[in-house]
C-alpha cells in the first residue's frame, strides 16, 4: 500500500498542501469513521443538522479521549486549540485560526480560511461549513467544560473571503435569532 501512495505522491497525483488534500486533483478530507456513522444515524432519526451534530459528538469525543490518554485529564486550552487547528489543516478542511477566546464570558471565535466545502460547493444562500462547525462545538465543550454549540456567523459561500464561527455554551445563544435557529434546530 505504501508503494502505491509513494507512486501517487511522486507523480503529484496525491498532494498534501496546508488545509488541503488532493487525490487526482479532487479535494478529499479525513474524518473519524464515527462521524459518518453518527451522521447517518442522525439523518435516519430525522434530525435537522445531522452533520453538525455528528461533528460535535466526534469533536468532543476525540478531545476527551486525548485529554484522558495524554494529559491526565487536564489538557490546557492552548493545546486543544493547537491540536485542533493542526488536525483540521492536516485533514483537508481548510486553515483553522483562533480569533478570540474569552474564558470569563465563555466565548470562543474561530475563523476558517480557504474552506474546502466552499471550494467544492461554491456560493450558497446559507452557511455551509456544518462539519467544521460541529468539530469546534465539540472542542469548545471540552475547553469550557460545559456543553457548547457553534454557529457560523459568516461564510465564504455566502459573502466575503473567509468563514467565522462563534462557540459558547448551549444556553447562551439567542434561539429567536433565525440564523441560530436554523443552525441549531434538531
Ligand atoms: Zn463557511
Amino acid at each position: 500500500m505504501f508503494s502505491f501512495v509513494k507512486k501517487l505522491m511522486l507523480g503529484q497525483k496525491m498532494q498534501f498542501n496546508e488545509g488541503e488534500i488532493l487525490l487526482l486533483d479532487e479535494p478529499i478530507c479525513l474524518m473519524p469513521i464515527r462521524t459518518v456513522m453518527d451522521t447517518a444515524a442522525n439523518a435516519k432519526a430525522g434530525k435537522r443538522n445531522a452533520i453538525y451534530l455528528a461533528g460535535k459528538t466526534s469533536g468532543a469525543y476525540w478531545f476527551e479521549k486525548i485529554t484522558k490518554r495524554f494529559y491526565q485529564d487536564k489538557m490546557p486550552a492552548k493545546d486543544i486549540i493547537e491540536w485542533g487547528n493542526n488536525i483540521i489543516a492536516m485533514a483537508g478542511y481548510g486553515i483553522s485560526v483562533l480569533e478570540k477566546v474569552n474564558f470569563d464570558d465563555k466565548e470562543i471565535i474561530f475563523r476558517l480560511n480557504n474552506s474546502t466545502m466552499f471550494r467544492i460547493m461554491g456560493k450558497s444562500k446559507k452557511p455551509i461549513d456544518d462539519l467544521y462547525r460541529g468539530f469546534v462545538a465539540g472542542a469548545g465543550t471540552v475547553m469550557l467544560k460545559e456543553e457548547c454549540d457553534a454557529v457560523e456567523i459568516k461564510c465564504r459561500a455566502v459573502d466575503g473571503d473567509f468563514c467565522r464561527f462563534i462557540v459558547k455554551p448551549k444556553g447562551k445563544f439567542d434561539r429567536s435569532d433565525p440564523v441560530v435557529k436554523e443552525q441549531l434546530e434538531q
